[in-house]
Parts: C-alpha cells; sequence; structure tokens
C-alpha cells in the first residue's frame, strides 16, 4: 500500500437475505481515495449510497471484500476495534444533523471529546474553537431549536470535526436545506477541503456533487469512476 493512499477498497460486497432471496446490494466495488481528497458519490435514491458509507464508516461490515483504512483490515478488526476506529478516523454528517436536543450547541460539539476522554477545559476550548471555525460562536448557548437548519448542519460538521478526524462523510448533507444554506455548507466543505481534510460526500444531487474534485457515480450498487458530473 502506497502511503498517501487514504483507504483501499476491494471487491466489495454487501448482500442482504431476505426471505429466501438473496439482494446484493454493493456489487464488487473497488475504490481507492487518497489523503487529501475530495470525492463525490453520486446516485439516485436506493443505489446503495448509505450502505456504502457505513461501511466506509466502520458502521456496517461488507459481507466480503476487503478494505483497508489507514493501514487497518477492516474485516479483521473486534467491534471494540471498529468502534475505536470511528471515533478516531471518522466524522460523520447526516442529513439531519441528528444533534441532541437537551443539549447546547457548544455541549453538542463536545460529546465526541467526552467520548474520547478529553479533560473538560480542554473540551471546552476545542469546541469553542471548532464553532468560531464554522462561524457560530453567537450561537454557542443555543439549543438546536433555537437554531435554523443551516446552523443545525453547521453544528454537526464542527461536532464531526472537533475530534480531528482524518475523513469527513457525508450522507446527504444538504438533503434538508434549502438551496442558499445548502451552498453555505458547501462552501464550508470546499474551505475544508483547501485546508487538506479528506472527504467523502454521498448525494443523489448533480449540482452538489460537482463541488467535489472527484466524482464517481453509483448505479445499483455499481460503482464507476465518473468523468464529470455532465455524463450523470
Ligand atoms: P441510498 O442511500 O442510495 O438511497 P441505501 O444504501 O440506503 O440506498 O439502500 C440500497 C438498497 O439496499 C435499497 O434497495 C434498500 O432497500 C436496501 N437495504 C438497505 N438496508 C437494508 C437492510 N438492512 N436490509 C435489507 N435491505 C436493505
Ligand atoms: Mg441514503
Amino acid at each position: 500500500m502506497s502511503a498517501e493512499i487514504f483507504f483501499e477498497m476491494r471487491g466489495i460486497n454487501k448482500v442482504y437475505r431476505m426471505g429466501d432471496e438473496d439482494m446484493r446490494i454493493l456489487k464488487d466495488v473497488d475504490l481507492d481515495v487518497a489523503e487529501g481528497e475530495y470525492l463525490s458519490v453520486l446516485g439516485p435514491s436506493g443505489s446503495g449510497k448509505s450502505t456504502l458509507m457505513n461501511i466506509i464508516g466502520c458502521l456496517d461490515v461488507a459481507t466480503s471484500g476487503s478494505y483497508i483504512l489507514h493501514g487497518r483490515r477492516i474485516e479483521d478488526l473486534s467491534e471494540g476495534e471498529l468502534a475505536q476506529m470511528r471515533s478516531r478516523e471518522i466524522g460523520f454528517i447526516f442529513q439531519n444533523s441528528q444533534l441532541l436536543p437537551r443539549l447546547t450547541a457548544q455541549k453538542n460539539v463536545e460529546l465526541p471529546l467526552v467520548y474520547a476522554g478529553v479533560p473538560p477545559r480542554e473540551r471546552r476550548r476545542r469546541a469553542e474553537r471548532m464553532l468560531e471555525r464554522v462561524g457560530l460562536t453567537d450561537r454557542s448557548g443555543h439549543y438546536p431549536n433555537q437554531l435554523s437548519g443551516g446552523q443545525q448542519q453547521r453544528v454537526a460538521i464542527a461536532r464531526a470535526l472537533v475530534g480531528n478526524p482524518t475523513i469527513l462523510l457525508a450522507d446527504e448533507p444538504t438533503g434538508s436545506l434549502d438551496q442558499k444554506t445548502g451552498a453555505q455548507v458547501m462552501e464550508l466543505f470546499s474551505e475544508l477541503s483547501a485546508e487538506g481534510r479528506t472527504i467523502i460526500m454521498i448525494t443523489h444531487d448533480m449540482k452538489i456533487a460537482a463541488h467535489a474534485r472527484r466524482v464517481v457515480h453509483i448505479i445499483d450498487g455499481e460503482l464507476q469512476e465518473g468523468g464529470g458530473c455532465e455524463d450523470a
């Protein structure tokens, strides 16, 4: 494995058994991502995007195939090691920000650091810095229901980044946002990419995918490298 390859998937299959029928949801997926890449996975609803994202993010394991993330062979890891991999390597962003309603923006951002055992003062400092990074310093004491959808998503991005993960994994990050707010989130992603973050963004929206520097298409569980977005 060359040093700059960040992750490598070979022949990944995901099969669900439904009754007495096997459903192949991912079909021999090969994917290499280098450190610092900004990649979009573009495909229609039901094509297997979230299934792929869950495998990339170590939330789920493939039925067969090999997946090496940061030098670790994922299929060999125990539940505990997978959890550790997730918390160290991956920052997740979902379509709905999935913030905890009873915690302020600040406390939501601190949460991954609580799980990681970071002391309170350090947690506060790092969460404040991330909220500043996403332009929400003046909203840090607000609860999620006191924030707009775009602001909630920015808090979720701050939460995803606060543990300094090596990869930012976003599943339809603008899916529940209006166009203008979605554009702001995309601008933030572009800035993060320019700073050298590795980003994988999953979307069904060609215009959103076009923000990434590389686009791969997924159709019916098959992944294809896309020359650009125009042939989507
Ligand atoms: P996308 O995110 O592209 O919309 P998904 O990855 O969520 O697609 O789903 C792809 C296909 O896999 C769908 O047909 C879905 O019904 C099926 N699927 C997803 N999860 C399961 C599961 N746990 N059991 C059976 N089928 C599933
Ligand atoms: Mg999905």
